[in-house]
């Protein structure tokens, strides 16, 4: 791949790049919607990578391709970056030089082309994978010295003020801090990671990622509304955040609010004891205890935050049913992906169920990737 990036690079811009970079895509083992609320998150970054080839310029000048792009390459002027004016693609890169500018940070333009084999809006964060491996080889070629939570930030910065997407943290965290072999136990608010191991082969475990191929439309509406009630109810409660009210204060806390903010914040304070609960398990080196977790995690999900959609709720009725440990949807929801955690041997079997119980049901056929727990953003040549 690093070549074969390298060659395209300078294929289309001319020259050789100065160095190439790898960022990942992540699944969410369990801590869903919890970051916008300052909460707790457990993701893990996945094999699949954003490879980018950068050299910087010394005209103001940003240009970018992308090897899963229309073929054109996009042409910016840095100076002139402002939210609205970046349309497509290019907007999640671009945003990221325009973060870094607006921390005033002394960042030019650059030529870039990335490939990137996260496949795009299967909920497994190629949009982070993207901008992390921008932010990496910036701070690197420009010498920023931010580290990585700070980098994260930026990211994260982009994608709401500059792609106009509301998400939290926890992807760009993901993408950029998480190790090889280990999950990461994220504290959204304070930006503190722990690693946590979670050596699946060595219990004769697998984790499925079993992608349903459909986004629906009201994803990005229903984010931003989701976000506003939690941040509401967090005001109505008198506290900074739903982070801030522990499982035993549940009821009453429940109890004060309109009936529509009950589930969700039900879901938020249940979801983050629920990334506790699987932290223990893990420290007490039981992976497969993991199963149960994951399958309250999309009830949770399903029932009480209202993100699940008919794909994601029959693959994990059809995992679970065929012998998976447990299986939950992972990212925004409304489509994209779920994990299933199987018995190595029974993997076979459930990835079969769910194609099967998705051909009954007439969605299409979906794609099964699996998740090793993989290294964050670094430099690859
Ligand atoms: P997810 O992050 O779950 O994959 P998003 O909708 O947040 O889904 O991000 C997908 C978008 O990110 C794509 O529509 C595209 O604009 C952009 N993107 C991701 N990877 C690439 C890539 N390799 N080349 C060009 N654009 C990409
Ligand atoms: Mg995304």
């Amino acid at each position: 791949m690093n070549t074969v990036v390298s060659g395209d690079f300078e294929r289309v811009h001319g020259h050789a790049p100065e160095g190439l970079w790898a960022a990942p895509g992540r699944v969410n083992l369990i801590g869903e919607h919890t970051d916008y609320s300052d909460g707790f998150a457990l993701p893990m970054a996945l094999p699949q990578t954003a490879v980018l080839a950068a050299r910087r310029r010394t005209d103001g000048l940003l240009r970018l391709h992308s090897a899963q792009g229309d073929g054109r390459v996009t042409e910016l002027r840095v100076a002139e970056l402002a939210p609205g004016v970046v349309p497509g693609w290019a907007r999640y890169p671009a945003g990221v030089v325009w973060a870094l500018r607006e921390r005033g940070l002394p960042v030019g333009g650059a030529d870039l082309h990335v490939d990137s084999t996260v496949p795009a809006g299967a909920g497994l964060s190629s949009s982070a994978a993207l901008e992390c491996v921008v932010a990496v080889a910036y701070e690197e070629l420009y010498g920023l010295g931010l580290g990585r939570p700070e980098l994260a930030r930026v990211a994260q910065y982009a994608e709401n003020h500059f792609a106009g997407v509301p998400c939290g943290v926890m992807d760009q965290m993901a993408s950029l801090c998480c190790t090889g072999g280990s999950a990461l136990h994220l504290d959204s608010r304070s930006l503190e990671v722990r690693q946590v191991p979670f050596d699946l082969a060595g219990h004769g475990l697998r984790l499925l990622v079993l992608d349903t191929r459909v986004k629906h439309d009201l994803a990005d509406g229903a984010y931003a509304a989701l976000r506003a009630g939690c941040e509401r109810a967090a005001r109505l409660l008198g506290l900074p955040a739903l982070r801030d009210l522990a499982e035993a204060e549940l009821p009453g806390a429940l109890s004060r609010l309109p009936a529509e903010l009950v589930p969700l914040v039900r879901h938020v304070v249940t979801e983050n004891a629920r990334v506790e609960q699987a932290v223990a398990r893990l420290a007490d080196g039981r992976p497969e205890a993991l199963g149960p977790v994951l399958t309250e995690g999309h009830a949770s999900l399903r029932d009480d935050y209202g993100v699940s959609c008919p794909e994601t709720d029959l693959a994990v009725e059809a995992a679970v049913a065929a012998g998976a440990l447990g299986a939950r949807m992972t990212g925004g929801g409304f489509g994209g992906s779920v994990i299933a955690l199987v018995r190595s041997d029974g993997a076979g079997a459930v990835s079969d169920a769910v194609t099967a119980a998705f051909t009954a049901a007439g969605f299409r056929t979906p794609a099964v990737l699996e998740a090793l727990p993989s290294t964050g953003a670094r430099r690859i040549g």
